[in-house]
C-alpha cells in the first residue's frame, strides 16, 4: 500500500499528524494507498514557506517566469501518459478520458506562457501638465487552491499556472480521494526550474481547508467542489479578508428542439451524460426535448445505447465508462435512482441491475448507465446534483417552458441547445440564466484563453477561472500618478486635484 504526503519548499515532506485518509482503486474496489492529512501547523508551515518565496518570485522578470511555464509545458507533454495512468487508477475515469483531463490542464499552462502580454497595464501620457498616469498588475502574495476529486489534473493546473505566472506563490490542497497527480505536478514544476517554495502541495481535509481560509498570510483562495463546501469556503475566506472564487455543483440541461439533428443529439447525450461516469461538473444530466414526438424518438434512440454502454476497468481500452470514485459515492448515486423511482420517474434503463462480470473486478464501484423518463421539476432527484451516470428526461411542450427549466434551477453551470434554427439558438444563448452555453455542442467548456465559471449556485464570487479573468483574480491593480520633469510649481492646493490642464 503506497503513501502520499506533502511537497513543501521543493521537497517531499512526511506528514506528522498520524491521521490518514484511504486512497481506493475504484476499478478493483481495493484500498491502494493512504494519504497523510495535515495538521494546522503543517499547513501553516507550507504557507510560511510560500510567503518566504514570494519576494524573489514576484521580483523575477515576467519573461523568466514565462520561461518556467514553457519548460513545464514540455515536461507535462512528456509525462502526460504517466499522469493519466495515475489519475485513472485513483479516480476511475477511463485512460483516454484521463489523458483529456491532463490535456485540458496543459492548455492552461500553454496559455500562461503568454501571461506577460496580459500583465502590461495601461499608460496615459500627460493627463495634466507634466503628469503621467500608469497602472500595473501586481501579484497578491500567497494564494491557495482547494480542488475536487473529479478533475485531479485539469483543475490544479487551472489555478496554479495562472497564479504562478502572475508572480504569486501557491499552496495547493488537492482532493484527498486522488492526491497523486498534484504531487507529480510538484516534481514537474521543480524540473521546469520553479524556485523551491513557489508551488507547495499540502494534503488534508477540513482542518487544512479551515487553516487556509483563515490564515491572514493567504491573500486569495480558489475553490472548486460541491456547492455546500463552496459556500462555506467563500463565506469563511471572505470573512477573513481574502479574495475568493468558489465553484460549486451543477445540473446541466440540454434542450432538444424539434428541428435538431437527432442522430447528432443522441451521440452528444451519450458522451456528455455517461462520459467519466457522469462525474463532471459539465456533464449533461437533464435532457429537455421540446414536443412529444422528439421525446419519444429520443427515448427510442437512447435506450439501446445506454443498455450497451461498455462499463469496465478504467485501464481497459474497450471501456467507455469506468467505475464511480468511491463506494460511498456509488451508494449515493444508487440512492438517487431509488429516490427517482419512488418519486414517479420511469426507469427506462436501470443501471443498478448492471453486473460487472469480467476479470474478477466484481468489487469495483461500478454502476451501469441509467435513463429516467417523465421526470418532473418538483422532484428532489431533479433539483439535486446526482453526479453519476444518470440521464433524466424532462418533457416539455414549448421553447419557453424548456428555457425556464435551467433558468429557474438552483444551479447554473452549463447548458446546451440542439437546433438547426439560428434565431432559436441565439435567443436561448442570450436569455438562459446559466454561465456557459453550447449551441449544438454538448459540453461547452471554455478554452484556456476564455474563462470558466457558472452562475447562481454553481459559483460564488465574481471572477472566473483562467483566461483574462484568472489574471484579474490573481493580481491587483496599482495606479501611479507621476509628475516629471521636476521644477513645475503648482503651489499648495487645498481642493481635490481636477483636470484643469
Ligand atoms: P467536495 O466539495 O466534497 O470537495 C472539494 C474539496 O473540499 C476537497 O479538497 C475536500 O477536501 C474539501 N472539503 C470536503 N469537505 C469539506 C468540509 N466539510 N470542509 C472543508 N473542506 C472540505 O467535492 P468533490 O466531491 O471532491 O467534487 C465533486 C463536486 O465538485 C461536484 O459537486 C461537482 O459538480 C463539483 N465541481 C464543480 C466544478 C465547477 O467548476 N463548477 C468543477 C468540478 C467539480
Amino acid at each position: 500500500m503506497y503513501e502520499r504526503h506533502h511537497f513543501v519548499g521543493g521537497k517531499e515532506v512526511e506528514g506528522t499528524s498520524g491521521r490518514f485518509g484511504p486512497i481506493f482503486n475504484p476499478s478493483t474496489g481495493e484500498q491502494a494507498g493512504k494519504v497523510a492529512l495535515a495538521t494546522k501547523a503543517e499547513v501553516e508551515n507550507a504557507i510560511a514557506t510560500a510567503e518566504a518565496a514570494f519576494p524573489a518570485w514576484s521580483g523575477t522578470s515576467v519573461v523568466k517566469r514565462a520561461r518556467v511555464l514553457q519548460d513545464l509545458v514540455q515536461i507535462l507533454y512528456r509525462e502526460k501518459d504517466a499522469l493519466a495512468a495515475a489519475l485513472s487508477s485513483e479516480h476511475g475515469k477511463v485512460f483516454s478520458d484521463a489523458q483529456g483531463d491532463v490535456q485540458r490542464g496543459l492548455e492552461v499552462a500553454e496559455f500562461a506562457q503568454g501571461i506577460p502580454h496580459l500583465l502590461k497595464g495601461e499608460y496615459s501620457d500627460n493627463v495634466s501638465t507634466g503628469i503621467d498616469m500608469y497602472s500595473m498588475r501586481k501579484p497578491l502574495g500567497v494564494v491557495a487552491g482547494i480542488t475536487p476529486f473529479n478533475f485531479p489534473a485539469m483543475i490544479p493546473l487551472w489555478m496554479s499556472c495562472v497564479a504562478i505566472a502572475c508572480g504569486n506563490t501557491f499552496v495547493m490542497k488537492p482532493s484527498e480521494k486522488d492526491p497523486t497527480v498534484p504531487l507529480m505536478f510538484a516534481k514537474c514544476w521543480k524540473e521546469a526550474g520553479l524556485p523551491d517554495g513557489v508551488f507547495n502541495v499540502i494534503n488534508g481535509d477540513k482542518e487544512s481547508v479551515d487553516t487556509i481560509c483563515t490564515d491572514p498570510r493567504v491573500k486569495a483562495v480558489s475553490f472548486v467542489g460541491s456547492t455546500p463546501i463552496a459556500q462555506y469556503v467563500y463565506a469563511t475566506a471572505t470573512a477573513h479578508g481574502k479574495r475568493c472564487q468558489a465553484m460549486g455543483g451543477a445540473k446541466n440541461h440540454m434542450l432538444i428542439m424539434p428541428d435538431a439533428d437527432l442522430d447528432q443529439v443522441a451521440d452528444a447525450l451519450i458522451g456528455a451524460a455517461y462520459g467519466s461516469a457522469g462525474e463532471r461538473c459539465m456533464a449533461i444530466s437533464v435532457a429537455v426535448p421540446v414536443g412529444k414526438a422528439v421525446a419519444d424518438k429520443m427515448v427510442e434512440m437512447l435506450k439501446p445505447r445506454v443498455e450497451e454502454l461498455k462499463v469496465g476497468h478504467s485501464m481497459d481500452p474497450l471501456a467507455e465508462m469506468g467505475p464511480l470514485v468511491t463506494a460511498d459515492h456509488l451508494a449515493k448515486v444508487r440512492g438517487y435512482i431509488d429516490l427517482a423511482e419512488t418519486e414517479g420517474s420511469d426507469l427506462v434503463v436501470d443501471g443498478r441491475a448492471f453486473k460487472y462480470n469480467m476479470q474478477g473486478y466484481e468489487n469495483g464501484y461500478y454502476l451501469g448507465g441509467t435513463l429516467l423518463d417523465n421526470v418532473k421539476p418538483g422532484m428532489r432527484s431533479y433539483k439535486e446534483e446526482i453526479f453519476g451516470p444518470t440521464l433524466q428526461i424532462l418533457r416539455t411542450e414549448s421553447f419557453e417552458e424548456a428555457l425556464r427549466l435551467p433558468s429557474e434551477h438552483e444551479y447554473g453551470n452549463g447548458t446546451s441547445i440542439f437546433t438547426r434554427d439560428g434565431d432559436t439558438a441565439r435567443e436561448y444563448a442570450n436569455r438562459v440564466e446559466v454561465g456557459m452555453v453550447g449551441v449544438n455542442v454538448p459540453i461547452p467548456v471554455p478554452l484556456a484563453f476564455h474563462s470558466f465559471g457558472g452562475w447562481k449556485g454553481s459559483a460564488f464570487g465574481d471572477i472566473n477561472q483562467h483566461g483574462m479573468e484568472g489574471v484579474r483574480f490573481y493580481t491587483k491593480t496599482k495606479t501611479v500618478t507621476s509628475r516629471w520633469p521636476t521644477g513645475i510649481r503648482a503651489g499648495a492646493e487645498f481642493v481635490i486635484p481636477t483636470l484643469n490642464g
